[in-house]
């Protein structure tokens, strides 16, 4: 089923007539067998999520969570899809407070009052699911709170703007609109992405963006979107470690992704999780 041209998808599927609307090179179309295969990688995800949300406390280490994680992806028979990927040297990404994203897991203890984003992939079958959450943890200042709040919101914002015939461009505005309307901005450095047999293929997902502009999204497609909002600055820096990435004036930020599937009728979440 590999290096399948999307000419050829469509052609098997007898579409000839939308060949003309084929979506440019490197964006793939998803087989039903391949969105199966999707689909168990995103459920690892969502499980390991679960689990992780569950043991998040004041005192437990970013590396104790990231041996749970490295755990339960094992158990279910799939492998960590982050550990190794360009050199990263974790399962999961955990990042605190002003750190955005790709934080390297270590003895530095959670507490009361942090904001702690975790970014989970996964490989089942050679197919990878990806996500993300954000959690405040204990009490928290109310605007502390608004910001996980709404880029939860966001992100459900861009998964229902998500549908085949809508454009990449409606899917950022939709998450854009959100986060601004609450006065976050958004992490313009670093953008969503295509998932498939590789963690990161095209197209990109921006989470900003003009309604009616871009590419146009076609049943099979499969995406993960991750809106990255900042209470302060868009701007972004990346500390020495050469991973991880913090907002530029030291504000909070908060992340939440999902791994979606453009099914025929509308968005599937491939990496749905419990709620805990
Ligand atoms: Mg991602």
């Amino acid at each position: 089923m590999s290096n399948k041209t999307v000419a050829q998808r469509l052609l098997g599927r007898g579409k000839t007539a939308s060949l003309a609307a084929a979506p440019p090179t490197g964006v793939t179309l998803k087989s039903a067998g391949e969105v199966e295969s999707l689909r168990q990688a995103g459920r690892v995800v969502g499980k390991t999520i679960t689990a992780l949300l569950r043991a998040v406390r004041p005192g437990v280490t970013t590396h104790d969570l990231n041996l749970l994680a490295a755990d339960e992806i094992k158990r279910m028979g799939a492998q960590p899809a982050f550990l190794g990927y360009r050199g990263f040297p974790a399962t999961i990404c955990t990042s605190l407070n002003e750190e955005i994203v790709h934080g390297i897991p270590g003895n530095r203890a959670v507490r009361t009052g942090d904001v702690l984003k975790l970014d989970v992939g996964a490989i089942v079958d050679g197919f990878y699911g990806d996500a993300a959450v954000s959690v405040s943890v204990g009490a928290v200042p109310a605007r502390t709170r608004e910001l996980v709040d709404v880029t939860r919101q966001a992100l459900e914002a861009g998964i229902r703007a998500a549908r085949p015939g809508a454009r990449l461009g409606d899917v950022g505005y939709a998450v854009q609109s959100v986060a601004e309307s609450h006065g976050f901005s958004v992490v313009r450095e670093y953008v969503g992405h295509g998932v498939g047999r590789s963690l990161h293929e095209e197209p990109q997902v921006a989470n900003f963006g003009v309604p009616g502009r871009g590419l146009v999204l076609q049943p099979g497609m499969v995406i993960a979107i991750e809106p990255m909002l900042n209470v302060g600055g868009w701007q972004t820096r990346v500390l020495d470690d050469d991973w991880t990435v913090v907002t530029a004036d030291g504000s909070l930020s908060a992340h939440f992704e999902h791994t979606i599937y453009i099914s025929p009728t509308g968005p599937e979440i491939l990496t749905a999780r419990e709620e805990v």
